[in-house]
C-alpha cells in the first residue's frame, strides 16, 4: 500500500529542511502536478508513478513547485542526481524540455499550464472484478476528465487511489463515472479497493427476524472478493448464491456464518432467518413462520 499524497508531500519537505534547501511544495500544489501527469510517470509518461522526484537534486533546488515531478521507479532509478546534458543523454531532449517547459509554467503560475501530455494506457480486459488502480492506470481519459464526470474533486481521486477512506457517495460518483468511460457495469461488487469513509447502519438493517439475501448483499460493507476469501468460498460462487442460483447448503451456511460475524452484521446468520437462498437439491427457502429460532445477536 502507497502512502497518501498528503505523507509524501511532507516527508520530502522534511528532507529539504534537514538540509536547509527552499521546502515550500504544498499539497494542493503537488496534487495539481499529479493531475497535471495524470498519475504517470512524467519521464516516460507510459507507467503510473511511484515516488516525488526532485527534477533537480532536492540540495540544489529543494522540494518546491517548481522542482516536483511524479516518476516511475524505474525512470526514478535511472536518473539518479544526474542534471544537465547527463540527463538529456539519458532521457533525450524532448523529455527533458518538455519537463523543464512544464516546470517553468507551474512557477510563473499560469492559470492553464501550456503542456498537455499524451499518455500511453493499457486497453482494460473484461474481467470478473477489478481494482481501483488498474482502472485508473488504463483510463482511456484524464483523470481530471473522469472527475469532472463523476462531479467530484480530483484530490478525492488521488486520495482514494492510495487507499484513503472517501465518502459512500463520492464512491457511487465515482463508479458511475468509471462505468461509463469503461462502457461496463462497474459496482461496488466488481470494483475493490474503495475504501469508505463510514458504513451507516441502513434503516433495513436493523435487527429483525429474518433478512432477505438480497439486502444482505446490496448493504454489504465489503466486497464480495473479500466475503468469498474469508468465508472461504470462491468469488464466482458467492456471486451465483447472491444471484439466487443453487449452492450448497454447506458453502451457504459458511457464507452466512461469516456475514454474522461483528465487522460485518454483527448479528447470528443462518438458513433459519435468512430467505432467498436457493439449495441445491432442495425445495426454495421461504420463512418458516414468524418466530425465526435464531436470536438476534
Ligand atoms: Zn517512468
Amino acid at each position: 500500500m502507497s502512502i497518501s499524497e498528503h505523507l509524501r508531500a511532507q516527508a520530502q519537505r522534511s528532507r529539504a529542511r534537514i538540509i536547509n534547501t527552499p521546502a515550500t511544495l504544498t499539497l494542493e500544489q503537488w496534487e495539481q502536478t499529479l493531475v497535471d501527469f495524470d498519475g504517470m510517470c512524467a519521464y516516460c509518461l507510459a507507467r503510473p508513478f511511484d515516488v516525488l522526484e526532485h527534477f533537480q537534486p532536492i540540495a540544489i533546488a529543494g522540494t518546491t513547485i517548481k522542482n516536483c515531478i511524479p516518476a516511475c521507479y524505474k525512470c526514478n532509478h535511472k536518473k539518479r542526481d544526474y542534471m544537465g546534458d547527463k540527463l538529456i543523454a539519458i532521457f533525450g531532449m524532448e523529455v527533458i524540455s518538455r519537463i523543464q517547459t512544464y516546470l517553468d509554467a507551474r512557477e510563473a503560475a499560469t492559470p492553464d499550464y501550456p503542456v498537455r501530455f499524451k499518455v500511453q494506457r493499457p486497453t482494460l480486459q473484461i474481467k470478473e472484478v477489478y481494482a481501483l488502480n488498474e482502472l485508473i492506470d488504463s483510463l482511456p481519459c484524464k483523470i481530471v476528465a473522469l472527475c469532472e464526470k463523476a462531479s467530484i474533486d480530483p484530490s478525492v481521486l488521488l486520495h482514494a487511489r492510495v487507499g484513503g477512506r472517501i465518502q459512500q457517495g463520492n464512491r457511487a460518483k465515482l463508479l458511475e463515472a468509471l462505468s461509463q468511460v469503461f462502457e461496463r457495469s462497474l459496482n461496488e461488487q466488481n470494483v475493490t479497493g474503495i475504501n469508505i469513509v463510514s458504513l451507516p447502519q441502513p434503516e433495513t438493517m436493523q435487527d429483525k427476524p429474518s433478512y432477505s439475501l438480497r439486502e444482505l448483499f446490496d448493504n454489504l460493507p465489503i466486497p464480495i472478493k473479500q466475503l468469498g476469501e474469508r468465508a472461504h468460498v470462491n468469488e464466482v460462487t458467492v456471486a451465483r448464491i447472491r444471484d439466487g442460483k443453487p449452492a450448497r447448503r454447506s458453502t451457504v451456511n459458511r457464507l452466512l456464518r461469516e456475514m454474522g460475524k461483528p465487522d460485518i452484521y454483527d448479528r447470528s446468520l443462518s438458513l433459519a432467518n435468512v430467505t432467498g437462498v436457493n439449495i441445491q437439491g432442495e425445495k426454495q427457502d421461504s420463512p418458516n413462520g414468524d418466530e425465526p429460532s435464531a436470536d438476534a445477536a
